[in-house]
């Protein structure tokens, strides 16, 4: 058995999560007939702040289906340079999308809402029309790293000024709003649209939530047929989804202690050194004093029986979730001071 820290993803669905899809009620959700689903997307609206939500098959499915809802092709998006939607999404934008990415670098994941500002397009023969901004939070590349809703609040000021809408990549936006002891909608007040993953740390097996007006929605139930993510009995699912967001999201408290613990435990360590700082549930590690590739750090790891994944070239990713409690942290800890402290 490894101490699995690669993902939050890995996190598998609880008893009560299981006993919920073997007994909800079901129906034909592309005809709107299935009541768990209506039950999990009302729920979603509602604590997104958003009119209507709708139920996806997968965060990068809700991220495109919200750029397709939005832009048409031949339109620039502004989005942070490690954001996921340029980074790992297989450049479905510009191939689903027809659009060109805009990428600004952003400070722990947030972009300067002045060069956000300057990066919008003016009218011109040789441009294309900027179609939509996009903000991640938390971002994942920054190391969990809060977008501050101040921040969030600069960048919705341009991008009304400018007509043009926002979309929040909240994969894990209840870290945020659980680090910060605030409401979601505290966040997505300063959006259009938003996705937000059940299937992370929220421990759904499967599903993410794209939220936004009742328009917008409706177009964004086309975009997910014309992709084939109209489900049928998928109630299935929804049903786990539903408790993953009434009765999962304040538990993502003791990932973040774990996570700040287990920055702690591994700064003790002289021969590597925690990036950055530990805000939720991720801990970005720098191994460059170490003089080995990230290949051979992860190879060790495995062999001590823990898993992580390289992020660049000397940095390595720990993830935090609720399938790993304490105690496994504490003895990751003793395993690497063991192996590196020389
Ligand atoms: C995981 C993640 C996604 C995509 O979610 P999938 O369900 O894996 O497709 C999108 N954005 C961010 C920031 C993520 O961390």
């Amino acid at each position: 058995m490894f101490i699995d820290l690669r993902s939050d993803t890995v996190t598998k669905p609880t008893e009560k999560m299981r006993k919920a899809s073997f007994e909800a009620e079901l129906g034909d959700d592309v005809y709107r007939e299935d009541p768990s689903v209506n039950e999990l997307e009302r729920k979603a609206a509602e604590l997104l702040g958003k009119e209507a939500a709708l139920f996806v098959t997968s965060g990068t499915q809700g991220n495109q289906i919200a750029v397709l809802s939005h832009c048409q092709p031949g339109n620039e998006i502004i989005l942070e340079s490690d954001a996921h939607l340029f980074y790992y999404e297989g450049a479905a934008i510009s191939a689903f999308a027809g659009v060109q990415p805009r990428t600004i670098k952003g400070m722990r994941g947030a972009m300067n809402p002045l060069e956000v500002e300057a990066a919008i397009r003016d009218e011109d023969i040789h441009a294309p029309e900027t179609g939509l901004i996009c903000i991640e939070n938390t971002h994942n590349r920054a190391g969990g790293a809060i977008v501050p809703t101040q921040n969030m609040k600069a960048i919705y000021e341009v991008a009304i000024k400018h007509n043009i809408p926002v979309h929040l990549d909240g994969a894990r936006l209840f870290n945020a709003a659980v680090a910060l002891n605030k409401p979601v909608s505290e966040f997505t007040k300063y959006t259009t649209t938003v996705q937000i993953c059940l299937s992370k740390g929220l421990g759904a097996p499967v599903g993410s939530i794209l939220a936004g007006n009742e328009d917008f929605i409706k177009r964004a139930r086309k975009w997910r047929k014309r992709l084939g993510g109209g489900l049928r009995q998928v109630g299935v699912l929804a049903a786990p989804g539903y408790i993953a967001l009434t009765e999962m999201v304040e538990r993502l408290a003791e990932d973040h202690e774990n996570a700040k613990f287990l920055a702690e435990g591994l700064s003790q360590i002289p021969t590597i050194s925690i990036a950055g700082h530990v805000e939720t549930n991720i801990v970005l590690v720098d191994i460059s004093q170490l003089n080995m590739s990230t290949g051979e750090f992860l190879e060790i790891l495995k062999g001590e029986g823990i898993l992580a994944v390289a992020f660049g070239p000397t940095t390595i990713r720990f993830t935090t979730h609720f399938d790993v409690n304490r105690e496994h942290i504490e003895e990751v800890i003793e395993k690497l001071s063991n192996r590196f402290s020389k």
